[in-house]
């Protein structure tokens, strides 16, 4: 059980010293709108002075979360556009989005599905999870699911591991990848019956663990991911590009480090999704670019992340990585090295 409870409202907020009594107006206008969860975790790395920021922005709500700007949107990424039936996503022809719950164990301020995230949002009736099932089941052609929401692993160990066991019989799907933000924000739920469930299955699976602040790597997360992958399921990351929180070569070096060293592969530096209420957090493209390139001197191929944006409305994804190789006026081929100092490439 819990030390002590997830606080979920403004007020809660004020009686634990984590936001001001003369904020409370606004912040219930936010609260009117958006969910709020911080865990008992979480709560704890906000009394670490240094965690405190990159923290706190991400999970404390904000006044500036009632602006919202003319680009952004409810439903940024074009989900709606791609949903087939409740449930699914389907962008691309081998994979799907199977999301059978908008319930997360903490509420990120900038999150790209914050108009339906939720406790509120709840889990896939059956009927619903069978029709989506029976979606995937019906198409040959998906060769890979990513469960996602909401956040999967608040499933109950018993209906996650039945959703597994599912996928697990039909003979196209191949992969199966979980997206979460458990290890880090709550990592007492990775317990033996959550692993057991994800073990249902002898298909590849994958869990991405999103995560955006080495902070968050905390002794008991780190000890949650230990429990994954010593359990044989491999680990990868998702981050977000934040203003205030890791928009900074050196924060983005030290949560690559410390992902890898938790024996979380970095995958994907996402540029923050045009979600309502978000503005603040956002960095410019050529900003997010040049901050990846600086990256390349520093960390070795293992713990680089591929820079990408899914494109508003739906899209795709599309990577962000700078190129290192142009051409001059006289139609050489000249790549950049690390530092920045340009060579001509002639293997001719
Ligand atoms: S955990 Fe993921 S789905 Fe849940 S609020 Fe955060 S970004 Fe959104």
């Amino acid at each position: 059980m819990d030390a002590v409870p997830t606080l979920t409202a403004p007020r809660q907020l004020v009686a634990a010293g984590l936001i001001a009594e003369s904020d409370l107006p606004a912040l219930e206008a936010v609260a009117a709108r958006y969910a709020i969860a911080i865990p008992p975790a979480i709560r704890e790395l906000l009394d670490d002075s240094a965690a405190r920021v990159p923290i706190g922005l991400q999970f404390i709500p904000s006044a500036n979360e009632l602006k919202t700007t003319p680009a952004e949107r409810a439903d940024p990424i074009g989900d709606a556009a791609h949903s087939p039936v409740r449930g699914i996503v389907h962008r691309y022809p081998d994979r799907v989005l199977l999301l059978p719950t908008h319930a997360c164990a903490v509420y990120c301020r900038f999150c790209f599905r914050r108009e339906v995230v939720g406790p509120e949002g709840g889990t896939l009736s059956s009927t619903d999870l069978s029709a989506a099932l029976d979606y995937i089941a019906g198409d040959t052609g998906i060769y890979e699911v990513i469960l996602t929401g909401g956040d999967p692993l608040v499933l109950s160990p018993r209906r996650l591991g039945e959703i597994v066991a599912a996928l697990d019989a039909m003979n196209h799907v191949q992969v199966i990848r979980l997206h979460t933000r458990l290890p880090v924000v709550a990592p007492e739920r990775i317990t033996a019956d959550l692993i057991a469930a994800l073990k249902r299955t002898t298909k590849a699976l994958f869990v991405g663990v999103h995560s955006n602040h080495a902070s968050e790597l905390t002794e008991a997360a780190r000890a949650a991911c230990a429990r994954l992958v010593d359990a044989g399921i491999p680990l990868i990351s998702q981050s977000v590009l934040l203003r205030g929180v890791n928009d900074s070569v050196e924060a983005l070096e030290a949560l690559m480090r410390a992902l890898l060293a938790a024996r979380i592969k970095p995958y994907y530096l996402h540029q923050l999704d045009l979600a309502p209420g978000t503005s603040h957090f956002r960095v410019p493209l050529d900003e997010g670019q040049a901050l990846v390139a600086a990256l390349r001197g520093r960390l070795s191929g293992l713990a680089h992340p591929t820079y990408m944006l899914d494109i508003p409305g739906g899209a795709g994804k599309i990577a962000l990585t700078p190129s290192s190789v142009a051409t001059d006026a006289t139609g050489r081929t000249v790549v950049t090295d690390p530092t920045g100092t340009a060579h001509i490439y002639a293997p001719e």
